[in-house]
């Protein structure tokens, strides 16, 4: 119990409890011990976050776009200090392997700042002139943000929504996943280390119910940027919009990964495997339903396995490991059911199916699935069409792109998807009538931060990343003056 780590609020640049004093316990997915408590804050938590915001309001919003853009600056070069430990961080709290938290969590969560410190830099504001007049579009800060971040890519996500809500002025109030607090504080630490003024960051930990729901209620909050499931989005939306809050919802996605019968397999399975598998398929991006063309269905599906089969599942820290553990035991049998109803539904459980054989036994109360491959499955069944958001697949014939298509549109969600083939130009054509909001083409989760960020349909409303995230955390203001 000593070693458990205790982990506050960060209000008006203090540390702090929840007022009610009640705790949340931090699991490790990877062996399933207590490493951490977390307040449970509640509305009275937040009531004081939101005032501590408003409070710093005025004077973070009379700074320039530029001085703003080297406070970011500041923060990405404190957070870079301290990369290693952010990844050492995510990988204790995610169980995700250390090379992926290093190379991908703790790098874009800096480049996140730097980004936006030079998106900041280089801001213009427009003029339309008239015959007889100037129009001047000026983005005033839109006020109090509340940012609902989820447990996949704790610090990547929360970052890349604390950095554009301040360069364009906002005040934060930041509400990550009760499950993987371990950066979000961490970055409170950075705030308090640069000397970033008080209140125009604040921290409240604690569960969506207790502490996000009162944040999307509170009057004095005018923006909600929510990444999470598409249900509490539901839930989100409904609770912002009677106030008429600024809302951006980024929700969960079921995303196609169509194989061309003139794919180059060799080169393009690894590629492939990622966008199956990464952070054990806990991205929203991740291609869960795996559509290939008959006339290659047989060969496709023996170097798939034979890649799958080769992964390596087992000790985060080890920087071999390609595969960690699954977020929560809750989470673990959510996943497991889905792979039952598989079975029920028709599949052929190719590989995989349950946790991997002869994990240490320092992981025996851990969280592990295994990557699970099904075949056989109807591209309308509920496993082909939910979202799991697990280390499972499910691998699906077509006899042409209209077909893929009509599979691949044949889910609620519309969040991303990859296509793979040699012909670029037929690829990108077939990209345009998917219905999503990202579409890859040989590649998978290549990011440009310059590019919109968001999905159609149940994957959410809205769109961030690079000029998407400067409009949306501000409030254009046309001052039109007559000569
Ligand atoms: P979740 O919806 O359970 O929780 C997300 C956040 O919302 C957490 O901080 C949680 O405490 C909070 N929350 C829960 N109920 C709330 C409520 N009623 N009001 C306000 N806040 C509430 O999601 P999760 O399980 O943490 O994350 C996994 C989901 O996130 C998946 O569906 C995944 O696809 C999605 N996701 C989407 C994107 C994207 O960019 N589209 C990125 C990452 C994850």
């Amino acid at each position: 119990m000593s070693d458990v780590i205790q982990l506050s609020n960060f209000i008006a640049g203090n540390w702090q409890p929840s007022l009610c004093e009640h705790w949340i316990e931090n699991i490790s997915p990877a062996t399933g011990e207590h490493i951490a408590n977390i307040p449970c804050s509640t509305d009275e938590d937040i009531d004081l976050a939101v005032e501590a915001a408003i409070d710093a309001a005025d004077e973070w919003a009379q700074l320039s776009l530029k001085e703003r853009a080297d406070w970011l600056e500041r923060i990405a070069g404190a957070l870079e200090e301290r990369a290693d430990e952010i990844a050492q961080l995510e990988s204790l709290d995610t169980g995700k392997p250390i090379t992926l938290a290093r190379n991908v969590d703790a790098a874009r969560s800096v480049a996140n700042f730097r980004f936006f410190a030079e998106q900041g830099r280089e801001f213009e504001s427009e003029i339309f002139e008239m015959s007889d007049a100037t129009n001047r579009v000026l983005y005033k800060p839109v006020g109090v943000a509340g940012l609902i971040t989820p447990w996949n890519l704790p610090l990547y996500l929360l970052s890349w929504k604390v950095a554009p809500a301040l360069l364009m002025g906002n005040t934060i109030v930041a509400k990550p996943s009760e499950m993987t607090p371990m950066t979000a504080s961490l970055l409170a630490e950075v705030m308090e280390e640069v000397d970033l003024p008080r209140g125009v960051f604040n921290l409240v930990h604690g569960n969506g119910l207790d502490a996000g729901a009162p944040l999307t209620s509170h009057p004095d909050v005018d923006l909600i940027s929510f990444t999470g499931g598409t249900t509490t989005g539901r839930e989100v939306a409904k609770s912002a919009s009677s106030g008429f809050k600024k809302l951006s919802l980024e929700l969960g996605g079921k995303n196609a990964t169509i194989i061309r019968e003139d794919v180059d397999l060799e080169s393009m399975i690894p590629g492939i495997v990622r966008a199956s598998f990464l952070n054990q398929g806990q991205v929203c991006l991740c291609g869960s339903r795996i559509l290939i063309h008959e006339s290659i269905y047989d060969s496709f599906i023996d170097a798939f396995l034979n890649a799958v089969s080769d992964m390596i599942v087992g000790d985060p820290s080890d920087e071999d490991t390609e595969l960690g553990a699954l977020i929560s035991a809750a989470h673990r049998d959510k996943v497991m059911a889905y792979i039952d109803l598989a079975e029920e539904e028709g599949g052929d459980i190719l590989c995989g199916g349950g946790a991997p054989v002869g994990i240490p036994d320092a992981f025996e109360h851990g969280f592990w699935i295994s990557p699970t491959v099904i075949d056989g499955l109807s591209p309308d069944s509920r496993c082909a069409t939910e979202e799991i958001f697990g280390p499972v697949v499910t691998l699906h014939p077509f006899a042409d792109d209209s077909e893929a298509i009509e599979i691949a549109n044949m889910t609620d969600y519309g969040l991303a998807g990859s296509i793979w083939t040699q012909d670029a130009e037929a690829g990108s054509q077939m990209a345009e009538k998917i219905e999503s909001g990202m579409i890859w083409v040989n590649c998978w989760l290549h990011r440009d931060l310059r590019v919109p960020f968001g999905g159609v349909k149940n994957s959410g409303v809205g769109r961030e990343g690079g000029r998407w995230s400067l409009s949306f955390f501000s409030e254009a203001i046309n001052i039109c003056v007559k000569r």
